[in-house]
């Protein structure tokens, strides 16, 4: 009885973790500052990569359109909107050289922005000389596309991966502009007003909807790509290229960076009594339960068979410690015959081991692994003797 309640007490955690996850994934989806490092990372360089392509189209494309103006309107009408088109091509020349300089989000708004920005305020400056302008039939038609201009940027926002939060916000940016652009307008008509509000709404809303998906699909192939299919820890492949990154932000701003190198003890054994599946989730279990110990700028990472990596940007040695701790509060779980799971610790700290590089971190770390074996252990063994410490999880 007792066991059963247990049980589904357990199930029901499981699922409550489980709707948890699925709430922050979608939460990902919708705020900004909810993605990790290494999305944040990833999302720039989509960002960037496509401004830079869709900048250097727009530099080759907008100047054709001035034979096109040529046809439609009189002079200096034409001569003015080809002005306009040069600059605009030339700015977008210059968004496509910076492109590639381009490794931050912040940077990829910029590029972002500056790119959305110039079609509107294009829309605004031809606005006042293309309403009043006599023209024939086919400038007619010239003069709505340019109408269109406000549209087409919302409509192009899609190709993005963004959040529904920056395409409402840039979204809005732009009905500000179609707004305006309606003021200057000599007869204002309200219907025709409420027409181009909804219309705007609209392509809005399936933006932001496009933008998510994009999103989504980049979160999934990035997780796919950098996560351990067991155990859902980054592979060691990603892990190291975090590590170098980490490494390179800490010694550079001379902030704290620690790493723990933990390997499971006896664990050939539970493979050799209880087979390889069972093996595999132990291992599972560990990486979970290592997970919750784990805040979300921490990163867990399979080194190989049973070694974990643990990087612990911004932690100085002190910090360490109440790690431990949580880790003996929550425990690695069970063997199949009922006995704790327990790790052997190796830790290494930047500033206090003056370690050349990352590679140099790991090696230290992975040293006192092995101390930490050799004498017994269950333990962990760190840079100072108060990190030693002794029987991490209880038997
Ligand atoms: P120690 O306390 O000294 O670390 O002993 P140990 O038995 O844990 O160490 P050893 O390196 O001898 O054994 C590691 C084992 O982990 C050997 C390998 O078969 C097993 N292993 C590695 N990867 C996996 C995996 O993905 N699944 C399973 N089930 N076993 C794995
Ligand atoms: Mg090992
Ligand atoms: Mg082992």
């Amino acid at each position: 009885m007792t066991m059963a309640n247990s049980s589904n007490q357990t199930s029901v955690i499981d699922s409550l973790r489980k709707e948890f996850k699925r709430i922050h994934e979608f939460r990902e989806l919708i705020l900004p500052f909810t993605h990790s490092a290494h999305i944040r990372r990833h999302r720039a360089k989509i960002i960037a990569s496509r401004v830079g392509l869709m900048s250097l189209l727009f530099s080759l494309v907008i100047p054709l359109w001035i034979g096109i103006d040529y046809f439609a309107f009189s002079w200096p009408t034409w001569a003015i909107l080809a002005v306009l088109r040069i600059v605009s091509a030339i700015v977008f020349f210059v968004l496509y050289i910076l492109h590639s300089s381009c490794k931050t989000l912040p940077n990829a708004y910029l590029l972002l922005g500056g790119m959305m920005a110039i079609p509107p305020v294009f829309y605004l400056i031809s606005q006042p000389f293309l309403m009043n302008v006599e023209t024939n039939a086919f400038g007619a038609a010239v003069v709505s596309a340019y109408a269109l201009l406000p549209f087409i940027v919302v409509a192009g926002l899609s190709v993005f991966p963004l959040t529904a939060l920056e395409v409402l916000f840039t979204g809005s940016g732009i009905m500000v502009v179609v707004m305006l652009g309606a003021a200057q307008q000599a007869a204002f008509q309200l219907q025709d007003f409420i027409t181009t509000i909804w219309l705007m709404v609209l392509v809005i809303g399936v933006s932001i909807f496009s933008g998510m998906s994009q999103l989504h699909y980049m979160i999934s192939l990035i997780n796919q790509a950098s996560k351990d299919l067991l155990t859902g820890a980054f592979t060691r492949r990603s892990g190291e290229e975090y590590l170098d990154l980490q490494f390179r932000i800490a010694s550079r701003t001379e902030v704290p960076f620690s790493i723990l190198f933990m390997d499971v003890d006896n664990f050939k054994s539970v493979n050799d009594e209880f087979g390889h599946e069972q093996g595999d989730m132990v291992l599972k279990q560990v990486a979970e339960r290592l997970q919750r110990c784990l805040r979300r700028s921490d990163q867990l990472i399979r080194w190989g068979g049973e070694e974990f990596v643990i990087l612990l940007p911004n932690t100085s040695a002190e910090y360490i410690k109440p790690i431990l701790n949580r880790l003996s509060e929550i425990t690695l779980g069970k063997r199949p015959d009922g006995r704790p799971i327990t790790i052997s610790i190796g830790i290494s700290e930047l500033s206090l081991d003056r370690c050349e590089d990352w590679i140099e971190m790991v090696e230290k770390a992975d040293h006192r692994m092995y101390e930490a074996k050799k004498s017994g252990r269950n333990k962990s063994v760190g840079p100072k003797p108060d990190l030693n410490l002794e029987n991490i999880i209880a038997a």
